[in-house]
């Protein structure tokens, strides 16, 4: 009871008893009162717990068999009390029990554990992947070939049987597919370089003031794509001239899309190239170093652009210089 351990192992044996039996020091039940520091019995004398505090109990129970008033009566070698003395109390006590019949043993009860396993698909589509293509149109269209695939994977019930599984289709794909795959590629890249902008956009807080977007007031529109922001946020048209995709400057794909519209602008010069990228619906970050170092790359602009060059005239004959 003096001891400062906190965890206390107590052994219990039960026994039954004559509800006629009065308590003795061996059978009996004390309770310690810690203000006096004292046992006190449940019931019958008091001169039964005096041998709680020196724990030998047994020796006196014994020992009352022997003269006491119930000598005799429980019968002799009574071992079924155990003394707890300070080193049992320090050690755990582990026991374990063989279980007996326990089909029949109705004190035993049947524990059903479910485990329930969740798979999460956590590969997602790199921007790494269109490095290899050397051509905006070509990245586009392979994209649309594996969106009209995963499309029509399982098309069971729709009416061209040979759309099914990994195929390739005669014809081109269709216009909402290239829509869809300019979609996905600009998406990859934007959640790749703008991860932290997006979101803090969709968690509706401020943009860090380091952000290079800081100044555009981007928003996200439906597809969950990074848009060129302004005053009219609360118009529901999203027009793609006035609230252009942004695109970082320095990616692969960004030179693929201003090489693309540099072709199509027929290699004109930078502000025909900036307002062809512009009026597809791209804001570049970055817009005019980015288009001007692409432009200074391009083979056909060095030829049609390049300088004449001028031709070293030959010596003169010799008769020509003869005096
Ligand atoms: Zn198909
Ligand atoms: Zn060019």
């Amino acid at each position: 009871m003096n001891s400062d351990l906190s965890l206390i192992y107590i052994t219990c044996h039960l026994r039954a008893a004559d509800i006629n039996q009065t308590p003795d020091p061996m059978n009996k039940a004390c309770s310690y009162n810690k203000a006096t520091s004292s046992w006190s019995p449940v019931e019958g004398p008091s001169v039964n717990c005096q041998c709680c505090n020196t724990g030998d109990c047994a020796t006196v129970g014994s020992r009352r068999t022997a003269w006491g008033p119930y000598a005799g009566r429980r019968g002799v070698g009574k071992r079924d009390v155990v003394l707890l003395n300070e080193e049992f109390f320090s050690r755990p006590v582990e026991s374990t029990f063989e279980l007996i019949h326990p089909e029949s043993d109705k004190e035993i009860k049947t524990i059903a554990v479910t485990l329930n396993t969740s798979v999460e698909a956590k590969v997602k589509l790199k921007s790494h992947r269109f490095e290899r293509f050397s051509k905006w149109s070509s990245a586009v269209r392979a994209t649309a070939r594996l969106i009209h695939i995963v499309h029509h994977f399982a098309n069971k019930d729709g009416a061209n049987q040979e759309c099914r599984k990994w195929h390739i289709c005669e014809g081109p794909p269709t216009i909402e597919e290239v829509s869809q795959a300019e979609r996905v590629i600009i998406q990859c890249v934007q959640n790749e370089v703008y991860s932290q902008e997006i979101h803090n956009l969709s968690k509706g807080l401020n943009l860090s003031k380091d952000s290079p977007l800081y100044q555009l007031n981007p928003i996200i529109d439906q597809n969950k794509l990074l848009r060129i922001g302004g005053r009219i946020a609360r118009s529901t048209a999203i027009s793609e001239e006035q609230n252009p995709l942004i695109i970082p400057g320095r990616h692969h794909i960004t030179a693929l899309i201003v090489r693309h519209y540099h072709e199509q602008a027929q290699h004109q010069g930078r502000h025909f190239t900036e307002g062809a990228v512009r009026s597809a619906g791209f804001w570049i970050i970055g817009m005019k170093r980015c288009i001007s170092s692409i432009l200074h790359k391009c083979v056909k602009c060095q030829r049609l652009r390049g300088k004449h060059l001028n031709q070293q005239m030959a010596e003169l004959p010799t008769d020509r210089v003869f005096q």
